[in-house]
């Protein structure tokens, strides 16, 4: 299947802060996504009327095109981020691994990151472990924190989890005592970005990153996460 990627040089969201950015085609979207039909904010707002243009294909390069301009445009130990929207490519909800090679040897010197919702079945498990062993760094987007805990236990994936809209802790534990940190950005707007931050690049990182859900979709969030 073919792919269409959006690549921004130097962002201008307010959250990742002047880094490269890219967004990926609906298609690559697993429908087991909890959030899928139900409150991802890439479907509301601003975000929502990119990613529609670039899934009509107004927008966008092909993927082989999208490796080639990341290898080129993102100089080496620069920090950049892929997916503010879509996932990464798969065939019928197993990871394109061919793909996601094409961007790990295309990340190879700079300090790229991403985040999945696929499903973790034993493919995808090997595909996202080899992302986050060959440095790009390819986070697990989980629905608590105590799940996130456990992906980062029994698979040693990096893992992110969204929590309730009322967050406002910066640190706390998960069940089991692993260190939770909430992303500094949803924190205090404004004051840090990706760009400034990069907990998220970090894949051999010890501690769950938490998301409060934000947005005109945060209650249909809030009603999905849990602990
Ligand atoms: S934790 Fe840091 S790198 Fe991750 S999303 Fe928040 S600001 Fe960006």
């Amino acid at each position: 299947m073919t792919n269409r990627v959006t690549i921004t040089r130097i962002s201008g969201n307010s959250k990742t802060g002047p880094i490269t950015t890219t967004r990926t085609d609906r298609a690559t979207c697993p429908t087991t996504c909890p959030f899928y039909d139900a409150g991802c904010y890439a479907t509301l707002g601003r975000e929502r009327i990119q990613w529609d243009r670039l899934n009509r294909s107004e927008t966008g390069v092909n993927w082989d095109e999208f490796v080639s301009q990341i290898r080129r445009i993102v100089p080496n130990g620069v920090l950049w981020r892929h997916n503010t929207a879509g996932d990464l490519p798969h065939n019928d909800g197993l990871i394109d691994y061919l793909k996601l090679k094409q961007l790990i040897n295309a990340n190879k010197g700079k300090k790229g990151f991403t985040y999945s919702h696929h499903i973790l079945n034993d493919h995808n498990i090997i595909a996202l472990q080899n992302a986050n062993g060959l440095g790009f760094t390819v986070n697990a987007s989980c629905e608590s924190v105590d799940d996130a805990d456990r992906v980062m236990s029994e698979h040693n994936i990096p893992a992110v989890a969204v929590v309730h809209s009322e967050e406002k802790r910066r640190f706390f534990t998960t069940t089991n005592g692993r260190k939770v940190i909430t992303c500094p950005a949803a924190l205090h707007p404004g004051k840090v970005t990706c760009a400034t931050c990069g907990l998220c690049q970090q894949s051999d990182r010890e501690f769950v990153i938490a998301f409060p859900a934000h947005g005109a979709s945060k209650k249909k969030v809030n009603a999905i996460v849990t602990v």
